[in-house]
């Protein structure tokens, strides 16, 4: 590149910058300042940083779609000063994000990447040092007189990962994510190693365009053997309810059971967008391969295909948000646009 990277450090909150309430003993989080000054090594590194905090940083538990628009104005406000962005969260909800900021962020061609860590900063132990150092290392990559990375992702514990394929597998290793159904971006052993044909790229080159309207009118609902009719129909009347995200077995089957699919015909008619998704975290959903699938491909459920469940919620979010034709919202659902699910 020629010049020092500037790299805009996003601090949300989470584990990384959070100390043990004297009192209660539980983890809360602390303040941006107090952060960097436990991280001497961000002097180090050979970029430019500058950082932004939410004003109260929070448990990554109470993220929603307002702090999502915050985090995206954040990026947007600091585009052109910046060339990549380092966003610090907390791991619980840290895939629901990535995945949000995917949609939202159109026409991208920076890198977002999102970490945090298992173990706070002041931690003997901690991860958090690793991950942060990375990420930002990794958001300063140029390649061909581009930025290496064009696209939202997650670094955690040597990896690199689509944000959008990734989903949070583990509460107690380092190792918290992984991204079944797609091959990590980077690895970080002696030498960063990036998979260049796995890396995505924007169709074209055009100004950055940030989505703000997101519609939260989406329920998951996960079928379980004795799942009950009530249950169904009282999530199919959830007032203003417009999209119904059904976890199903394997690859995407569900009971024949008749009050089930008249159930699943009453929601159509009330309007729900209905999408299956599978409850494996690998492999995806084939309607029509097994006949406990049949009546739902008849009923013309939207395949999530090998979508996660976080990026399901937020696609729909944000196709809803779009306003996308009623009767387009299944082809568009169906097909990839930010790389988060495959073509077939
Ligand atoms: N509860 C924390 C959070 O998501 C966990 C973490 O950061 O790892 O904010």
């Amino acid at each position: 590149m020629g010049k020092r990277a500037r790299i805009l450090l996003i601090y949300t909150g989470g584990t990384i910058g959070m100390v043990k309430d004297y009192e209660t003993g539980a983890l809360k989080a602390f303040n941006f300042d107090q952060l960097l000054q436990r991280i001497p090594e961000l002097n180090q590194i050979d970029c430019e940083i500058n950082s932004v905090s939410f004003e109260k940083p929070i448990d990554s538990s109470n993220m929603n779609p307002a702090y999502w628009v915050n985090i995206a104005t954040i990026i947007e406000e600091g585009y052109n000063e910046h060339d990549g962005f380092v966003v610090l969260h907390g791991s619980d909800t840290m895939s629901y994000t990535a995945s949000a900021l995917s949609f939202m962020l159109e026409h991208l061609a920076k890198p977002v990447i999102l970490t945090g860590s298992q173990l706070p900063i002041g931690d003997l132990r901690t991860d958090a040092k690793e991950n942060l150092i990375t990420a930002i290392q990794i958001a300063s990559l140029w390649q061909d007189g581009e930025p290496l990375i064009q696209e939202v992702s997650l670094y955690f514990e040597y990896k690199l990962y689509r944000g959008n394929r990734t989903i949070k597998m583990n509460a107690e290793h380092f190792e918290a994510f992984t991204s079944p159904n797609y091959p990590p971006l980077m690895e970080s052993g002696v030498h960063l190693k990036a998979q260049s044909s796995f890396l995505y790229r924007p169709k074209s080159k055009r100004k950055i365009k940030v989505h703000k309207q997101l519609d939260r009118n989406v329920a998951v609902l996960k079928i379980f053997p004795g799942i009950t009719k009530s249950l169904f129909e009282a999530i199919i009347h959830t007032d203003g309810l417009r999209v119904l995200i059904l976890e199903t077995y394997g690859a995407g089957n569900a009971m024949t059971d008749d009050w089930f699919i008249k159930v699943l015909k009453n929601a159509k008619k009330l309007g729900l967008h209905i999408i299956n998704v599978t409850q494996c975290a690998g492999g995806g959903v084939v309607m029509g391969q097994y006949e406990t699938s049949e009546s739902l491909k008849q009923l013309q459920l939207i395949s999530g295909k090998d979508i996660t469940t976080e990026s399901a919620i937020a696609k729909a979010m944000y196709l809803l948000g779009q306003n996308v034709d009623k009767d387009l919202f299944k082809s568009i659902f169906e097909t990839p646009i930010r790389g988060e699910m495959s073509q077939n």
